[in-house]
């Protein structure tokens, strides 16, 4: 069996992972052909900043083995390890690391350092990486686009409402100069004659965020969006 057949099985990990709601990352230890240990990240879930892949599938291989030590275990995992889990892998004397994507943020197998290649710590591990690189990658950039996709679903709903005495001139400028605004923030905007009506003003408070805009005594906020940063500082306390 080659090292595709093997970065499959941590992918199905990883897959579990992302379903939990993890960023999808899986691992599993080889001995002799044969899966002896499978893992999968999850520190939220465990409530432990160490409950990754690697460290999952290492301990339960370990406990499959009745050793401390897995010197003959290949350690399949679907991202380049992090610093944690090199000291774990050199730790436990796996014999060979297969990983998929790189991690460009925090891998250590040379995108941040290099703790495989220092002779002073590893003796006995040799690796391999981009074994079904893009799919690997793939699991994780989709989780992320669907986590942000889903932050954005989450996010409350800002309503402007713009006040005028009448459909007043200002009223139309301040719509035309709102919109880029409104399209980034993904806000609407409705427009009230509330000429000397206090309750609307009220009604509105209470429910949804808003910010006002008038011409009427008492508002007196329409400068807030004629000046740019103002407005996002206000959409910044919102959000
Ligand atoms: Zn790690």
């Amino acid at each position: 069996m080659d090292d595709t057949f093997f970065m499959r099985e941590a992918l199905y990990q990883a897959e579990a992972a992302g379903c939990l709601g993890e960023v999808p990352v899986g691992a599993i230890v080889v001995r002799k052909g044969e899966i002896v240990g499978r893992g999968f990240n999850a520190p939220i879930g465990e409530q432990d900043p160490t409950a990754h892949a690697e460290i999952a599938a290492l301990r339960d291989a370990a406990r499959n083995l009745g050793n401390y030590r897995l010197p003959d275990c290949e350690l399949f995992v679907t991202l380049e390890p992090c610093a944690m889990c090199a000291g774990a892998i050199l730790h436990a004397r796996i014999a060979r690391v297969v990983y998929g994507a790189r991690d460009p943020k925090t891998g250590a197998h040379g995108s941040i350092l290099d703790l495989f290649a220092e002779s002073r710590l590893n003796h006995h591990t040799v690796v391999t990486g981009g074994v079904l690189a893009e799919p690997c990658g793939r699991l994780l950039r989709d989780f992320f686009a669907e986590r942000r996709q889903q932050r954005l679903r989450e996010r409350p709903q800002i309503k402007f409402i713009l006040i005028g005495r009448g459909y007043c001139h200002l009223c139309d400028d301040m719509t035309e100069a709102l919109t880029p605004l409104l399209l980034e923030y993904g806000a609407t905007l409705e427009v009230l004659d509330v000429d000397a009506d206090n309750v609307l003003l009220e009604k509105y408070d209470e429910r949804v965020p808003v910010l006002l805009l008038g011409d009427r005594e008492g508002v007196e906020i329409c400068h807030y969006f004629l000046d740019e940063p103002k407005v996002r500082a206000v959409l910044a306390q919102i959000r």
